[in-house]
């Protein structure tokens, strides 16, 4: 009796906790897209397809060191402006494409700051979402995260975003390539029941990554998909309408063990 009364209770407060979290139902078929790294191939060929299917998408953009090889192959700051007039969210993924796991707090700071700089001299809406380069990412990286007021980061794993236990700061993502058109085709069909599909692309095509390459008809076929199957296609900051994300912070323990990493 006693037993039953602790998982009642337990049950209870499982189900109070989640609906602070949940602000309104979380549909099924709700997928998030996000471009990371600013390849040129994202204003050129990217935004004007999603404009096409009427999505909307998230773009974390960088600079990476300036000796890069070939800086045409990247987006410029008048491209990335144009992306946010277009409607898409533009946000941060340090200046440097740094491994933030292995810096300290002047050094993050410095990364998010000057992203953040550049896009209020282009009258960017300020960054508000984070993504791990090369999901490089430790506990401090969150309190660093924090003491900004990002309200959500995503990492790898290959795995569905479930916001009643995974937290704000480490959100799983897919990461689409030229060779794994099953997988995320299936990673789709894992939208439903309160979890969420996030998938992470590169360029499409991407030059200089081939091994995160999207052949442009591939992510075409991606969008015909999503677009037949009456997905709703969202930016990360529009999750902020589904889920508390302040809540959610304090509730749910980070936890390092899951796959964060694709
Ligand atoms: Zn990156």
């Amino acid at each position: 009796m006693k037993n039953r009364l602790f998982f009642c209770l337990l049950f209870l407060t499982c189900a109070v906790s989640a609906a602070q979290i949940v602000k309104q139902p979380i549909p099924d078929r709700l997928v998030v897209l996000t471009f990371d790294d600013a390849p040129a191939s994202q204003y050129s060929v990217v935004a004007p397809l999603l404009k096409e299917y009427g999505f909307n998408a998230t773009f974390f953009v960088c600079e990476f060191p300036p000796n890069y090889r070939d800086s045409s192959l990247y987006m410029n700051w008048r491209q990335i402006k144009a992306l946010d007039t277009m409607g898409f969210e533009i946000a941060n993924h340090t200046r440097t494409h740094a491994n933030v796991s292995k810096l300290k707090k002047e050094g993050f700071d410095a990364e998010l700051s000057y992203i953040e700089h550049v896009c209020d001299s282009l009258n960017i809406e300020k960054p508000k979402n984070f993504a791990y380069p090369g999901y490089g990412l430790d506990p401090k990286s969150l309190s660093f995260l924090q003491d900004r007021n990002y309200v959500f980061a995503r990492a790898g794993g290959s795995r569905p975003y479930n916001p009643i236990i995974d937290h704000p700061y480490l959100i799983p993502s897919w990461a689409t390539d030229e060779n794994n058109e099953g997988e995320i085709l299936e990673a789709l069909t894992k939208a439903k029941n309160g979890k969420i599909t996030i998938l992470t692309l590169h360029g499409v095509p991407d030059i200089e990554h081939p091994w995160v390459n999207t052949p442009p008809e591939l992510f075409k076929s991606y969008l015909e998909y999503l677009s037949i199957n009456n997905y709703t296609v969202i930016a990360l900051r529009d999750l902020e309408q589904y889920i508390n994300a302040k809540e959610a912070k304090k509730k749910i323990a980070p936890d390092f063990d899951k796959p964060l990493k694709n």
